[in-house]
């Protein structure tokens, strides 16, 4: 499958290795109904599961990771994950939730530790599950996002419809929500300062999005995510990223950044090792794929022959077994979208 390359938007402006970043000039003026790429989902092995993100019940835990740095995780397994870092003048948070209520109890949560201004809100992907809540922040709030991001955003009602099978089909969940575009857009590297303290936004390339933002804390060496990693135990979710793509992007924050602790936009917190396992997840599923389509196998049988193998799947009696379906399911999707892509190679 083709991914659409992301189109211009006027007035974004690329920021890069500075903290007083330019104001972008987008709009929501500008929405529009086409979406932004297709929507493989609609077709998707049939034994593939939607992640379960509807948020009733959710609530978010504090987990202090050093000073001023914290990360919110949710009750939930699937719902997203949060955090904030607190600097001498203000306070950085990472991702918005999906509505005006869990952004509330992320500010909640920010007003427990610290009364000083929230500066920066970081949008690590364009989906409403970490973008619907931005609306409910203050106005002065700068809301942050990689330039790919933010011109999806941009495609807010399709994004609303390719989000309703993961929240059960209840659009009560975000019909409130109105969409507000970042204010800044990066490219590569930015590096914000709360004062005393530095916060670095990191694009590796395209993953699950195609602009994926790795949230950076230099001290406890936190990276929060966003989907590009959702969680211990888990594999890479080649939702729109194609296999090489994504090798590359984690290969590249492999080698860029030395982590302690992963905050990953869904799922359980894991250490860096586990950017090893999606790199061998990865390097397996390419070596398979590639060799069903050599021994001449249709993508159905490649999907029915090719099942997750053991080394990735948790023991039953570990807390992330009640993920192994939705392990599976996924592997599926990676099995079918590599052989799309690996196809006419
Ligand atoms: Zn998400």
């Amino acid at each position: 499958m083709n991914r659409r390359t992301t189109k211009s938007t006027n007035g974004v402006h690329t920021v890069s290795r500075m903290f007083a970043a330019a104001i972008v000039g987008l709009s929501s003026a500008n929405t529009f109904a086409e979406p932004p790429i297709e929507s493989f989902l609609a077709d998707a092995p049939a034994n593939f599961i939607p992640p379960p993100i509807h948020p009733a019940g959710a609530q978010l835990q504090t987990k202090q990771l050093g000073e001023g740095v914290y990360a919110l995780l949710s009750g939930l397994p699937a719902v997203d994950n949060s955090g904030f870092i607190v600097g001498e003048r203000g306070v950085l948070v990472i991702d918005a939730h999906v509505n005006a209520e869990m952004a509330g109890q992320i500010q909640d949560a920010v007003r427990r530790v610290t009364d000083k201004p929230i500066l920066y809100l970081i949008n690590t992907n364009y989906h409403g599950d970490h973008t619907f809540g931005n609306y409910a922040f203050p106005k002065e709030t700068l809301i942050v996002a990689h330039r790919n991001t933010a011109e999806h955003m941009r495609y807010f009602e399709y994004e609303k419809e390719f989000l309703l099978p993961a929240v059960n089909n209840d659009r009560s969940v975000y019909s409130a929500a109105e969409l507000r575009l970042p204010d800044i857009a990066f490219d590569k590297y930015l590096r914000l300062d709360l004062g005393g303290r530095f916060v670095e936004l990191h694009y590796f390339g395209h993953g699950n999005t195609p602009g994926d933002t790795v949230v950076f804390e230099p001290h406890t060496r936190t990276a929060w995510t966003g989907n590009l990693i959702i969680g211990e135990g888990t594999i890479p979710p080649m939702f729109e990223g194609g296999v090489d793509d994504y090798l590359q992007t984690i290969s590249q924050f492999a080698q860029t950044l030395e982590v302690t602790t992963i905050i990953p936009g869904h799922g359980a917190p894991a250490t860096g090792l586990l950017l090893g396992r999606y790199l061998r997840y990865l390097n397996d599923l390419k070596i398979s794929v590639r060799g069903a389509i050599d021994a001449g196998k249709t993508a159905d049988a490649a999907i029915a022959s090719l099942l997750l193998s053991a080394e990735y799947l948790p023991p039953r009696d570990a807390p992330q077994a009640a993920l192994i379906p939705f392990l599976q399911g996924l592997h599926s999707l990676n099995v079918q979208r590599t052989y799309r892509d690996l196809i006419d190679r």
